[in-house]
């Protein structure tokens, strides 16, 4: 020890305890968590290549491939959160001078532009309004006329809160030999999605939304097509992180250490996971429909209007337009402060014009859509 060289007490401060407010978390995520996963994550951890911690990995895999409803063998929790697991789909099978076509109605399709760029992908885009979803007939001259290696398409578009339907797509892939990537960050764990049966190659998720954990640790899969397109890859994938080549060693039977895996957040996950096995999909899915239609109804009668159509509206995500005259940030904010409920503003184009309302995981709950309504009338009247 060099006891010459000063010590600053510059940023020496003292702080207090942690304590934050008890919000009612109705934005576009992270959502509340139930309280089985909060004493999950305080588990004390163990090491990352310990056999009881290995058997976790072991059931989170199962446990994704249920809630995916996928066999993928390919299937893990990316260490980071959603961005991170996006990030994992594109950095394994977009190649330099891959035609990547990318659907665009929203802000995350322009995230997944900006990524796959950097990837040096030849990227195509497809765009629709904020608001609206690609028919299959847009889907299929799409295809046709850009001939993508790779067609990227989100399902859950956060920003807007429009379902993409994705029936019918994977069929147009495969005959025009390309990969079907999905985002299903905003819709894993709450809206119907089927991996295998609707063909999609490569996805991606979150843990704070429909399934109900903290953010963290996020949801990944890979079919077998896709795994093929890495393994013929001629260069290494140039993100050593998140290669899929070195994680299955560390995920699958090899157990190599690849990173120090962050332990608590996939407890969180466990558990969540569990939760939803618990419940069952069906269950689960027709609860995030009841209380959506619920908050739908409710705000109806507060002459409040959905931007999105029913049929493409999302039970997890509902975008409403702020009322003319109604300053749309002074109501969040006094729905933050005088009632301790979070719900966001728009994104992208839509900033300004919409309020974007979640009920996600844990959060969808008819008591949680009372509370809002109740607390929206007396803000607005
Ligand atoms: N994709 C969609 C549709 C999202 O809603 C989000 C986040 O809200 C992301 C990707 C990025 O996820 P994260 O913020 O967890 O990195």
């Amino acid at each position: 020890m060099n006891a010459t060289i000063p010590i600053s007490d510059r940023f020496r401060v003292k702080t207090p305890q942690l304590d934050m407010p008890p919000r009612i978390l109705l934005g576009p995520g992270p959502a509340n968590v139930d309280p089985r996963v909060l004493s999950a994550i305080s588990v004390p951890p163990v090491g990352h290549l310990d056999p009881t911690y290995l058997k976790v990995m072991d059931e989170i895999q199962d446990l994704l491939r249920y809630a995916w409803q996928t066999e993928n063998e390919m299937t893990l929790a990316v260490a980071g959160t959603g961005t991170a697991a996006m990030e994992a789909t594109l950095a394994n099978v977009a190649e330099p001078d891959d035609v990547v076509l990318i659907g665009v109605k929203g802000y995350f399709g322009n995230r997944l532009v900006d990524m796959a760029g950097r990837y040096g992908a030849k990227v195509c885009k497809m765009t629709k309004t904020w608001g609206d979803a690609f028919t299959l007939e847009e889907i299929k001259a799409g295809i046709e006329t850009h001939k993508p290696k790779i067609l990227a398409l989100v399902h859950a578009e956060t920003s807007t809160g429009v379902r993409q339907p994705l029936e019918g797509v994977a069929e147009l892939c495969q005959q025009h030999d390309c990969l079907l990537l999905v985002d299903t960050v905003t819709s894993l764990g709450g809206v119907p999605l089927h991996i295998d049966e609707w063909g999609i190659d490569l996805a991606y998720s979150c843990s704070q939304k429909g399934l109900g954990s903290p953010p963290g640790a996020s949801p990944f899969t890979m079919s077998s097509r896709a795994v093929e397109k890495l393994q013929q890859r001629p260069n290494p994938v140039p993100n050593w992180y998140l290669d899929m080549s070195l994680l299955a060693k560390y995920w699958g039977t090899e157990r190599v250490y690849h990173h120090t895996a962050p332990i608590n957040m996939n407890y969180a996950l466990r558990e969540a996971l569990r939760i939803v096995a618990e419940e069952g999909l069906i269950e689960r899915w027709q609860r995030h429909q009841r209380n959506a239609e619920l908050l739908w109804e409710g705000l109806a009668e507060l002459k409040i209007e959905c931007h999105v159509d029913r049929e493409i509206r999302l039970p997890t995500l509902t975008t409403v337009r702020i009322p003319d005259g109604v300053d749309g940030k002074a109501v969040s904010k006094k729905l933050l402060n005088e009632y301790n409920i979070e719900i966001a503003g728009g994104l992208g184009e839509l900033g300004g014009k919409v309020w974007r309302i979640g009920l996600m995981g844990y959060n969808s709950r008819p008591e949680n859509v009372i509370l809002l309504l109740n607390a929206l009338k007396k803000v607005l009247y």
